[in-house]
């Protein structure tokens, strides 16, 4: 077997380097299988017991300013130090939009209707007030069908005259939430409600957007509601007057917060590999599989390496990342502190964001954008390729994800920094092709628990989705909100491209020039991780 496979690999290689995407020259030479073994779903639901018990003890959440974000940082240093790692806390600060009481939306005519958080969510950021006005929408509303790709609200012409002293109704499509509603109070709106776009089964439910950048708050109150509230309204809107109210009490509170980054004591400075994970959770909930997953993976790679004494080529730097859910502010605060010297000296960028779903799929970051719109920085296709082929190795499938700035590689690929990693699904619906492949149940969501309160390691707080999801998998697969199936197969990949990156990346560092250039793009702007458009 070992020979074909060679002949296979050398293959490859030539086509592809002629084809100029990545291709891991030589994977065999790199045996992972020792750390693979020392990585286990034992350890990482260790780690996710503790991070529980954390958010048990502090209001259900380890969201950024909250004590069970602080008592996660002392945890995961306290482990790392223990490991015999030197730790850093990056301490920052920034501007989180706290609410102080919950927010309301109703319908006072036709038909008097008080919504739900099942029907609607307040915008982050959104400005305050309780307005009460006729409802009218701008004039490129798409529904029945939807087919996607909707400009809703994204020029001022889309909006009528009869838009000053309402609110407005728009749907979710390409630009920004923070573009629809600065377009909207443009036009003398006195508030906002976003529908999500109904396009596809993972946009027709609850919209939860943010309206950074700006971290600041908007003109007027905004909501962001399911797709069937919208063309509800939509649909009475042509039959007569509607009129609705909005209340958002809420402020925005400079938060302080912190990065841990530990580094491994061996290893060249000026290959670091950046191998990371965002450590906050939503204010909503725990945040077990999004992303306490991610971070107990890292934290047991870093430990395992460590108990192992494998002293790696590359230095390899450990990064769990502060405020992902309040805007990706902790890993962009990383990047654009970095000296120019300790900038030069980033090989590349792993990220694990979501690594046990219950109704998972193995998704890997599609690096050369073979199958999704944006390509990395040159090399995040042999990252790419790097889990694609260890995957095969182990005759599992994988699933191409794009780069949609949602998670921490942002800041890198902005700085021209080639990056990577893997993630096994939030909202979107498991298809049936899927189904097929990995199990599980098609039509529900990845994680049926995604930024809210079940996401939790708790077996009785487990939602209905979730306990289909359960018996579909059998049992013992899926515990509170997470898959073992998934976080075994997920941590395996990790420690392996880890372990790869840490001894060879003499395929990955090249073209200084370029990222220069980039770099000063990536201090311009960033968008954080909940949903933007
Ligand atoms: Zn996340």
């Amino acid at each position: 077997m070992r020979t074909l496979r060679t002949v296979i690999i050398c293959a490859l290689v030539m086509a592809t380097t002629i084809a100029g995407i990545g291709v891991a020259p030589a994977q065999n030479e790199i045996n992972s299988s020792r750390l693979r073994q020392a990585v286990g779903v034992p350890g990482i639901l260790q780690h996710l017991k503790e991070l529980q018990e954390i958010a048990d003890d502090h209001g259900d959440t380890r969201a950024a300013g909250t004590r069970g974000y602080a008592e996660s940082v002392d945890y995961v240093v306290a482990r790392l130090k223990k490991a015999g790692y030197k730790v850093t806390r990056q301490n920052f600060s920034f501007n989180a939009f706290v609410e102080n009481s919950p927010a309301e939306f109703e319908r006072v005519s036709p038909q008097p209707e008080t919504y739900t958080e099942d029907d609607f969510l307040s915008m982050e950021y959104s400005g305050s007030g309780n307005v009460t006005a006729t409802l009218v929408a701008t004039n490129d509303i798409l529904i029945n069908p939807s087919p996607g790709g909707s400009t809703g609200g994204c020029e001022a012409s889309d909006f009528p005259n009869a838009t000053a002293g309402s609110i407005v109704l728009i749907q979710r499509g390409t630009c920004t939430f923070r573009e629809k509603v600065d377009n909207a109070a443009a036009a003398g709106a006195v508030g906002v409600v976003i529908f999500n776009e109904g396009n596809d089964p993972g946009r027709t439910g609850v919209l939860g957007g943010t309206l950074s950048p700006p971290d600041e708050e908007a003109d007027v109150p905004a909501v962001g509601t399911s797709f069937a509230v919208g063309e509800e309204l939509f649909n009475l809107l042509q039959q007569g007057e509607v009129e609705v109210r909005i209340a958002v009490d809420a402020e925005v509170i400079t938060t302080d917060s912190a990065n841990v980054i530990a580094d491994t004591k061996t290893g060249y400075k000026d290959r670091t590999i950046v191998v990371g994970a965002h450590l906050d959770s939503v204010p909503e909930g725990p945040g077990i599989n999004d992303n306490g997953s991610g971070t107990a993976v890292v934290l047991e790679i870093a430990e395992e390496m460590a108990r192992l004494k494998i002293k790696p080529e590359n230095r390899v730097r450990f990064a769990f990342w502060g405020a992902e859910e309040s805007g990706l502010i902790g890993s962009n605060f990383y990047v654009n502190s970095l000296s120019e010297q300790e900038f030069e000296q980033i090989a590349l960028n792993l990220n694990f964001d979501m690594l046990g779903s219950p109704n998972y799929a193995r998704f890997v970051y599609d690096g050369d954008g073979s199958a999704t719109p944006d390509a990395g920085p040159d090399g995040s296709g042999l990252i790419e390729a790097v889990f694609n082929d260890f995957f095969a190795s182990q005759n599992l499938a994988t699933e191409p994800t794009a780069f949609d700035g949602r998670s921490d590689y942002r800041a890198f690929i902005l700085a021209g920094i080639p990056a990577g990693g893997l993630f096994s699904g939030a909202e979107v619906a498991k298809t049936e092709a899927q189904e097929d492949v990995y199990g599980g149940v098609a039509g529900l969501a990845y994680d049926p628990c995604y930024h809210q309160a079940c996401d939790t390691l708790v077996e009785k707080k487990q939602s209905d989705d979730v306990e289909a999801v359960d018996d579909a998998y059998g049992k013992n697969v899926v515990v509170g909100n997470v898959n073992r199936l998934s976080l075994e197969e997920m941590s395996d990949a990790a420690a392996h491209a880890t372990l790869y990156f840490a001894e060879t990346t003499d395929d990955i560092t090249d073209a200084g020039a370029r990222r220069a250039g980039a770099r000063r793009q990536a201090q311009m702007d960033y968008i954080g991780p909940f949903a933007v458009r």
